[in-house]
């Protein structure tokens, strides 16, 4: 079966967060699966410049406010076909893909994301003659309109040109624009409306997505529920909740070729669950390279993430003094909110030898951490999936989480029984409170205190596998029933 993703980031070409690494591996898998995949990208800089040879499919003129449009075919590190949309116009801006250096969105992005989702649609309508999409899947927002332009052809020609699925990887992000734009998406008028992409009087491409789409999948199983509820609904609730029977959720993977202490060459030394010394000389090299006191007393927490609202890190700034008090360390590398960076920046300075800040993004020092860290914090608001823990879980470094979203699915809590049974691989806790994080904080430190445990507890961690082929089994009868086979 042929069937195209469109999406805005792939690693290793361009990455802001998650949803680079998902669209990076999901894809060679279904391909592992027996699918005919590719992939459709706006052509960013740096997906131009990393797409490798490339020949031009087709070249169209004033689509979306640029003169020219060129479609380019080429073929991702992973050997996945992908067109690039060549439109220097609406995509030759350097860094953020979403947003200016000043991190204001793009006042085109309507344009800049309403092509990739057109192109998409068009190309399972006939845009390159020598492979036609049997099934379009969208990813986020910025392809959220894909499906509408599909139920719009179908309408039109009396036919459907292609199935649709949208996969949503952060409901908080939803891709709203003025209403007064809807005339220049060359949509059908009565799409501006409640049952179809208008939300709260604007236009969202999310909710097209969602509301247009055959079929819906988001990227852990409790996320699916959670987004059914006005806590986590972001508005769209009920509109989720009414297409529940059409909503999947499956949990995300780790690429193995890329985090596995065993193999990893940007770490002090390889490791795994039967030879585990390694560890320990990144732990040390962490320490080092962070002028932090070399100690083994108590645990060194690393954070790598996003520094916003959403991923719960002023939980942390309340617990700090607590954890320097009792000789814990923090790494922390992350960039996001103003204020957190700054407050972050604050603690390093006012305890040198115990806290590391980096403000930045930077993959080398992600493996780095979360090699050399015992405790890797995620205590997120909400949390789709999350992948920072599934990494840590396969590098021995165990997981301290709220319990939501794909967290939830994916860390055991250390407990009693947990341990005894081998199943235990991290830290959980429920509320969303300064008091239930510092908890299991303690609990870590108590853990650590008891070393045959902590060291059961990392071998849990580093035996449980969540492979991108068990992702793909999952997604394949989606698609399946999509085209009746
Ligand atoms: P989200 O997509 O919400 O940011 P995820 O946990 O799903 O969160 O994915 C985050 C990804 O981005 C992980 O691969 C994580 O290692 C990486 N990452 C986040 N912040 C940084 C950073 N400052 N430097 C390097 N990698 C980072």
């Amino acid at each position: 079966m042929r069937v195209l993703h469109a999406c805005s980031e792939v690693y290793p070409l361009l990455k802001t967060g998650g949803l680079a690494d998902v669209t990076g591996a999901l894809l060679p898998a279904l391909a592992r699966v027996g699918c005919d995949v590719r992939m459709v990208l706006p052509g960013f800089p740096s997906i131009l410049a990393g797409i490798g040879p490339t020949r031009e499919v087709v070249v169209l003129h004033d689509r979306f406010g640029a003169d020219r449009v060129g479609l380019l075919l080429g073929q991702l590190p992973s050997g996945v076909p992908a067109y690039v949309i060549d439109a220097p116009a609406l995509y030759a801006r350097e860094g953020n893909p979403y947003a200016d250096a000043g991190n204001t969105a793009y006042p085109d992005n309507y344009r800049r994301f309403g092509l990739l989702a057109w192109v998409a649609a068009d190309l399972a309508a006939g845009l390159d003659p020598g492979w036609q999409a049997q099934i379009v899947h969208g990813h986020d927002w910025h392809a959220g309109l894909a499906p509408a332009y599909l139920k719009a052809w179908e309408r039109a020609n009396g036919k459907r040109a292609a199935a649709s699925v949208l996969t949503v990887h952060n409901l908080a992000y939803q891709g709203v624009f003025d209403a007064g734009v809807f005339p220049e998406l060359g949509l059908p008028a009565d799409y501006f409306a409640m049952h179809g992409m208008e939300y709260y009087g604007q236009l969202s491409f999310l909710k097209a997505g969602l509301f247009f789409a055959d079929k819906l999948t988001t990227v852990s199983p409790s996320y699916a529920l959670e987004i059914q509820s006005p806590e986590q609904g972001c508005g769209l609730e009920g509109l989720l909740h009414d297409r529940a029977s059409d909503l999947t959720g499956i949990l995300n993977g780790v690429d193995y070729e890329v985090w596995s202490p065993a193999a990893d060459e940007l770490i002090a030394a390889r490791y795994d669950a039967s030879k585990p010394g390694g560890k320990k000389v990144c732990r040390r090299a962490l320490q080092k390279a962070g002028s932090l006191r070399p100690q083994d007393n108590a645990p060194v927490f690393g954070v790598v993430s996003r520094l916003t609202e959403q991923k719960g890190l002023h939980l942390l700034l309340a617990a700090l003094p607590a954890i320097v008090a009792r000789g814990g360390q923090l790494v922390l590398l992350g960039s996001g909110d103003g204020w957190m960076e700054d407050a972050f920046r604050e603690a390093a300075l006012r305890y040198p030898g115990a806290v590391q800040v980096e403000i930045g993004y930077d993959e080398v020092r992600s493996h780095q951490i979360v090699a050399g860290a015992d405790v890797i914090l995620v205590p997120s608001r909400f949390e789709p999936c999350g992948l920072t823990q599934l990494y840590a879980l396969a590098y021995g470094t165990l997981p301290l989480v709220r319990r939501v979203g794909g967290l939830a699915d994916s860390v055991v809590d250390c407990t009693p029984a947990t341990l005894a049974d081998n199943s235990g691989t991290g830290f959980v806790f429920d509320e969303f409170s300064e008091a239930a994080f510092s908890l299991a904080v303690d609990r870590a430190f108590a853990l650590y205190e008891a070393p045959a445990q902590w060291q059961q507890a990392q071998r849990n961690a580093m035996r449980a596998h969540f492979g991108w082929d068990d992702a793909a089994r999952k997604m394949l009868p989606i698609y399946q029933r999509l085209l009746g086979q």
